[in-house]
């Protein structure tokens, strides 16, 4: 067998690496998992993604592009539905089977529950399929018995970064520091401190967190969106817990090449032309994009505060604000018309944050924001909302250098922020002076570090070029019982 990574895909003639991806029904879970499965059919393997129906619309875009690339992919990428499951269906309003168009709690709850529902259906898909390789989200904990029980190697698509993994296990291995309202990470590279209310919800879930661990035991390892000189410290530490196997190849955004490649991660349904030509009116580095991600939805204060801030700023802004969420107040965007834009429903993130005219991202450390962020070589405001984005922000702060916090210190999620902490937040990003130049140049630095590692000979290529020749050679020696690979 000849290596995936001595070859292009148009000599590869043996029969394809099959590999079925199976991400969670959320954009930020879907749309990386979705250019990690175009990364490995751009390498000669056999994809195919796996969702319910009323998510295609958040992967056709993205897929149909891929399959009509030139030159074109050795074996175009399959899409395959579940059905969602009946049983829990009309509990949630029809076509509710992605997390983004989820608004309470409850609703969250049902379709967690109703995910849940589908492990028999795609038991069945998996044994008729019989793929050499399953890249699973780490929550659909239930793919790993089943995938055992067929002999398919497992892969984990956790979502974050290696830093955040890490901090993770930490708060395992300490109970997440019993009651304790702050407390400091132990046997870490940094300092890190915690606030109870930053510890992930999934922490006061024993039985989710034994769950989670059981089914890491009985994977093949980890895959992860990141790159191995973001974070060297953590990616060696993550590494060295017996057993585990981790491979580190992204940024995967930044194999997108072409506008329009970028255009169709997700749901590509707004024309981001007449976006970018208001850019292209901006001198370079002079505008503040503003976005929180795919799920969050603020009050009508937040929203004001929000508003205000932007306006007293100063700074020229785009604000891409949900559909789900409160308007902005009225008469603002006619105020701040020609230095603001506010845009509602979804853009393409990655084409705007590759603009030259914009030079800051406030963010809610969603992890692919952040790294479509690093991989833009842009600064940041943090401002994260929930779950590990508490942790991601103390990486993109404390450990890389390259953010300001939005938030005062002790301000919990719950606090709304002030307009002149919004504003104040903008220009510590966006005004001159050292501080804000060494971050600049900071996050300048990491990008060209990201290129780099994506690039032939890169670390996040050599990963992936060793990880898919590790399962090309177990596929052909027929199961792992047969072949025994060094620890990476
Ligand atoms: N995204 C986008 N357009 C939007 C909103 C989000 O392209 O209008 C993409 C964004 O580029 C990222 C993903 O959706 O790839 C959101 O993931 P992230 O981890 O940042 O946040 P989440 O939505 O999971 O909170």
């Amino acid at each position: 067998l000849q290596s995936s990574s001595s070859m292009g895909p148009e000599t590869k003639t043996q029969v394809p690496l099959r590999v079925f991806f199976f991400p969670l029904m959320s954009p930020g879970h879907m749309i990386p998992m979705i250019d990690v499965a175009k990364l490995f059919a751009r390498h000669g393997a056999a994809t195919t993604i796996i969702t319910t129906p009323a998510n295609e619309p958040f992967a056709r875009p993205a897929i149909d592009r891929a399959n009509s690339s030139s030159p074109p992919l050795p074996h175009p990428i399959n899409l395959i539905f579940l059905p969602f499951p009946s049983s829990v269906h009309h509990l949630l309003p029809a076509g509710h089977e992605n997390f983004s168009s989820i608004t309470s709690d409850d609703d969250f709850n049902k379709l967690f529950t109703a995910l849940f529902a589908l492990d028999t259906p795609f038991g069945h898909l998996l044994q008729s399929h019989q793929p050499d390789c399953l890249v699973s989200d780490s929550v659909f904990t239930w793919s790993a018995a089943i995938s055992a029980d067929l002999n398919i190697p497992r892969l984990i698509f956790h979502g974050p970064g290696i830093f955040t993994l890490c901090i993770h296990d930490n708060l395992n291995l300490h109970d997440a520091y019993g009651q304790a309202t702050t407390f400091t990470i132990q046997d870490i590279p940094h300092d890190i401190h915690m606030n109870r209310w930053e510890v992930p919800n999934i922490f006061t879930l024993p039985m989710w967190l034994q769950m989670l661990r059981d089914a890491e035991d009985r994977s093949y390892g980890v895959v992860v969106n990141s790159f191995y000189e973001l974070e060297p410290d953590y990616a060696e530490l993550y590494r060295r817990k017996p057993g585990r196997r981790a491979w580190y190849i992204g940024p995967v955004s930044l194999y997108n090449e072409s506008a329009d490649e970028k255009a169709v991660r997700g749901l590509a349904e707004t024309e981001h032309e007449e976006l970018t030509s208001w850019l292209d009116t901006k001198p370079a580095g002079s505008v503040v994009y503003v976005s929180f991600g795919s799920l969050c939805v603020f009050s009508v204060d937040q929203v004001e505060e929000i508003a205000a801030g932007l306006e007293i700023s100063g700074h020229c802004f785009v604000w891409v604000v949900r559909d789900k969420g409160p308007s902005t107040p009225e008469g603002f965007e006619e105020r701040v018309k020609g230095r603001g834009v506010v845009v509602r429903g979804w853009v393409p993130q990655v084409v705007l944050l590759g603009h030259v005219a914009v030079g800051g991202f406030v963010n809610h450390c969603g992890w692919n924001s952040v790294l479509e962020g690093i991989s833009a070589g842009l600064p940041m405001v943090t401002w994260p909302l929930m779950h590990e984005q508490f942790i991601n922000e103390k990486l993109v702060n404390e450990v890389l250098g390259i953010g300001v916090t939005a938030r005062r210190e002790g301000q919990d999620p719950t606090v709304v922020i002030g307009r002149e902490e919004v504003a104040g937040a903008v220009r510590r990003l966006m005004d001159g002076g050292d501080e804000a130049e060494v971050r600049r140049g900071k996050a300048r630095e990491y990008a060209r570090m990201a290129r780099t590692a994506i690039e032939d000979g890169g670390s996040s290529r050599v990963d992936l070029n060793r990880l898919m020749d590790e399962l090309s050679q177990r596929r052909d020696v027929g199961g792992e019982e047969k072949v025994e690979f060094s620890s990476n």
